[in-house]
């Protein structure tokens, strides 16, 4: 895939400190401003166009197309507690009086502990000047998951946040928390689970008197999730794969479903993630939670950052947290199922069709040799038409091993086929510069349906424990 920048400096590719349009309030009034602010702020809309959305509501499967319909006719009232009617107040996070329009950097331990090593981590607190929800952006409960860690570090950058910025916290409505590295002791030892060898993101909500792992998920549980009104959890493949950027949320909860779409890229998993998953605890306590997932681990795949900053933004414009438009793909994919290309040789693997890759039904999409047979070749083919969201990375195959983890299209091929690069890789919303703005009519909808094997979306990758029938990333 072809980025639109050469280096990694985010600051000047990504044109975000420009809110377009007017400040709305939640109750849909429009915010005064003076001829000079709406002369440098609102430039012309774009044209709108009109595109009869494709009806694709037969293709879910009717149970769970009865529960999401159910759970999206309940969304209510905004919370009284942040209704923009009353004034704005002081945020008490951690005992700490943070003031309406201000920030604050914030240690935060991740133990209690009198002595011995309390593992401080790094928390920013924009506070708006007008009221509105609290939103929680996660990053790297996975220690060696880098992508959130650069989005959220980016974003808290001088560039992203303070006065004029696009996250300026005399405009915000609302209060945006930042966790840029959760499991900070992994990150330092650059592995994916706590020192324990146990991974958080299995151990929500924990306990205050169990092990180690569990100890700092029942801590960050009680102390910063739990009064969230949203949470965004950044994260990327495991090792040895790697994922398009995408979105994975429960989508019969209704305000996680609200905020999946807001997000604006193109490709969402319907699935409510594993026991322990701070998704599905977070879902249980009717917290909206999503997790996107971008790159692999170990590496800083720069599209995956940039695409997570625009999601961020996209969804804070969406939630009204910020001025401006949310930027919206020309069509989504709503998966709640996939297809798994196997290999059936054991050796080394080359892909061919890298994730993100639009592949035929029969098409060689990998290869796979044997240095102690040279002269042999065996080709990895798809079983099925349709877009791969996760490839293998690693070489090392055997037979049955994961080669690739795909979506099976079959409605709305040609509008997926007008946003495939010259390589036949999707373009994914924010990949090419700031998305535009849409009408959410003018974005069609292609469900793709089935059921994740072993229960939820990467259950067939890696390691299986018998104890535990569904993985995530
Ligand atoms: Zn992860």
């Amino acid at each position: 895939m072809k980025l639109n920048f050469t280096n990694h400096n985010f600051a000047h590719c990504i044109n975000l400190p420009i809110p377009r349009g007017p400040i709305v309030t939640e109750d849909d009034t429009v915010l005064e401003m003076t001829s000079d602010e709406v002369q440098s702020k609102t430039p012309p809309r774009l044209k709108r166009r009109r595109f009869a959305p494709i009806k694709i509501a037969n293709q879910i499967p009717m149970r769970r197309r009865k529960e999401i319909e159910k759970a999206l006719g309940e969304v209510g009232e905004s919370p009284t507690k942040w209704s923009r009617k009353d004034g704005t107040k002081n945020h008490i996070f951690l005992r700490k009086r943070i003031k309406p329009g201000t920030i604050r950097h914030i240690e935060y331990d991740l133990l209690d502990v009198e002595i011995g090593e309390s593992w401080p981590v790094p928390v920013s607190v924009v506070h708006g000047s007008r009221p509105g929800p609290v939103v929680t952006l996660l990053g790297a409960i996975h220690g060696d998951e880098l992508v959130g860690p650069l989005a959220l570090t980016y974003l808290c950058g001088s560039n992203f946040m303070g006065p004029d910025s696009v996250i300026d916290p005399s405009v915000l409505a609302g209060t945006i928390r930042i966790i840029p590295i959760v499991n900070l002791p992994g990150y330092r030892r650059m592995i994916r689970d706590f020192p324990d060898g146990r991974d958080l993101n299995r151990c929500f909500p924990g306990k205050s008197d169990s092990n180690t792992t569990s100890r700092v998920a029942n801590k960050i549980w009680t102390q910063i999730l739990s009064s969230s009104d949203y949470i965004i959890d950044l994260h990327s493949a495991a090792k040895g794969r790697t994922n398009i950027p995408q979105i994975r949320a429960n989508l019969a909860h209704a305000s996680s479903n609200k905020i999946a779409r807001s997000f604006g890229i193109e490709t969402i998993l319907d699935s409510q993630g594993p026991r322990g998953s701070l998704r599905r605890v977070a879902n249980e306590n009717d917290i909206a939670c999503i997790t996107y997932e971008g790159g692999g681990s170990d590496e800083a795949d720069p599209e995956s950052v940039q695409i997570s900053m625009y999601g961020i933004i996209n969804l804070l414009r969406s939630l009204r947290m910020l001025p401006g438009y949310p930027s919206k793909p020309r069509f989504r994919i709503l998966a709640s199922g996939s297809v798994w290309i196997r290999s059936d040789q054991g050796g080394l693997l080359d892909v061919l069709a890298p994730a993100g890759s639009f592949v035929e039904e029969g098409e060689i999409v990998a290869t796979i040799t044997d240095p102690e047979l040279p002269g042999v070749q065996h080709d990895v083919v798809s079983p099925i038409r349709g877009l791969l969201i996760s490839s293998a990375t690693h070489p090392f195959v055997n037979s049955g091993s994961p080669i690739g983890h795909l979506l099976p299209v079959k409605r709305g091929v040609s509008t997926l086929k007008k946003r495939l690069d010259d390589e036949g890789c999707l373009i994914i919303s924010g990949s090419d510069g700031e998305p535009p703005w849409r009408e959410d009519d003018e974005i069609e909808d292609i469900a793709v349906f089935g059921e994740w094997s072993g229960g939820s979306p990467d259950a067939e990758w890696g390691h299986v424990n018998p104890s535990e029938e569904e993985d995530d990333n």
